[in-house]
């Protein structure tokens, strides 16, 4: 296959192995390293393993971000959402204004609400199920994404209850897919630098397995670009991979690069600039070749990238677009390149100007709904 290409023996040899099974970590930090004339290779390499398994079709989610809180107790090194709960711009959303919210994108066709925010101190397991009722009440028909591995763990923590209790009742109440945040980076050298509150990554790892179990399946992410190495990322990867390979409990795999321009630990000197783009396109390339099928979505973030450098990853390996998000408050206080809303209309436009097929999806990837012509006209 590479015959005529001017790239290295050893990525020849990776990539060509890559063609019929998984890639090694040390196959895997090989091709993290790479530059030149290997990357485009790479590239095709992941986008024809794409093909093989998911084909053509790029799924996304009509979706609304309900950010109940920005108050949170974590304060992550990264983060430039969570607020301490004298700020002035602190909130906590009531009922009404949680369901006007929901209210709002059910009429744009919501198939997920997204329930996010910050940590609340001595939020319990009962605040989280009354928000899960909340909503399931009203509209039993839209999937719950919501919560995350360190929100579950203090709910537990002040509800006196073990983890498997806590993610049962939540299950009962309407919890539909985890969105599988607070991974950052999965090793605990990272995690000491940019988020030393939250959940460590065998506490990561064992709520998530307990989920899954429970029969909450959900998303694995990374957040990459700031204070990891380039073996970190893979190492990371590779927890993904070994927890799927006991549970089958992630329905896709989301990197998120980091932004940085308003990021508390990049304003005080200690993180990156952020991934540069051939790093972006190589974690897509590499999360391929590393997981195969055995987690076959692999999602692009077009709210962290852009639309246009979104559009491009999407030749790297991937297969979704995310969702059209509606309020993605986390990454708007980042500074969102392209904002946080995203007809479906621009999605489609995006993906069919790559001659793939646009699909609608929802949060479990178990139902698929083709898109109208009507809604394929671009806002943005
Ligand atoms: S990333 Fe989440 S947990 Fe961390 S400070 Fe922001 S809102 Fe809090």
């Amino acid at each position: 296959m590479f015959d005529k290409l001017p790239i290295s023996s050893k990525t020849e040899r990776i990539l060509t192995k890559s063609l019929d099974e998984q890639i090694t970590v040390e196959e895997a930090n090989h091709l993290m390293n790479i530059k030149g004339a290997d990357l485009y290779p790479l590239l095709a390499t992941a986008d024809y393993l794409r093909q093989e398994i998911v084909g053509n079709d790029v799924t996304f989610i009509n979706n609304c971000n309900i950010n109940f809180t920005n108050i949170c107790t974590v304060r992550c090194g990264f983060c430039a959402f969570g607020k301490d709960a004298d700020d002035p711009e602190a909130y906590i959303l009531n009922d009404e204004q949680i369901l006007s919210k929901a209210q709002g994108a059910v009429e744009k066709g919501a198939h997920e609400f997204c329930v996010m925010g910050g940590v609340l101190p001595d939020a319990d397991i009962e605040y989280y199920e009354h928000l899960m009722h909340l909503l399931k009440d009203e509209y039993p028909n839209v999937m719950i994404h919501g919560f995350s591995p360190t929100m579950i763990n203090d709910a537990c923590l002040v509800s006196g209850i073990d983890i498997a209790e806590g993610c049962e009742r939540l299950r009962d109440a309407g919890l539909d897919t985890l969105p599988g945040t607070a991974a950052e980076i999965l090793t605990d050298r990272s995690r000491d630098l940019i988020c030393p509150e939250k959940v460590s990554v065998s506490e990561w790892v064992d709520i998530v397995k307990t989920a899954h179990e429970c029969g909450i399946p959900g998303s694995a992410t990374i957040m990459y670009g700031h204070v990891e190495t380039l073996e970190e990322r893979v190492e990371h990867i590779d927890v993904v991979r070994r927890l799927q390979e006991e549970t089958h409990g992630f329905t896709e795999f989301i990197p998120m690069t980091f932004m940085h321009e308003y990021s508390p630990i990049f304003l005080e000197g200690q993180s990156d600039l952020g991934a540069t783009g051939t790093q972006d396109l190589k974690l897509y390339a590499v999360s391929r070749l590393m997981l195969r099928d055995l987690i076959p979505n692999i999602q692009v973030s077009w709210v962290k990238m852009g639309f246009r450098f979104a559009q491009v990853a999407l030749t790297a390996g991937t297969n979704d677009l995310g969702g059209t998000l509606g309020g993605d408050e986390l990454s708007a206080a980042s500074g969102a390149p392209d904002g946080v809303d995203a007809s479906i209309g621009t999605l489609s436009r995006m993906v069919e100007d790559l001659g793939r097929n646009p699909i609608e999806r929802n949060s479990k990837y178990t139902e698929f709904y083709p898109i109208e012509d009507t809604v394929k006209m671009p806002s943005k």
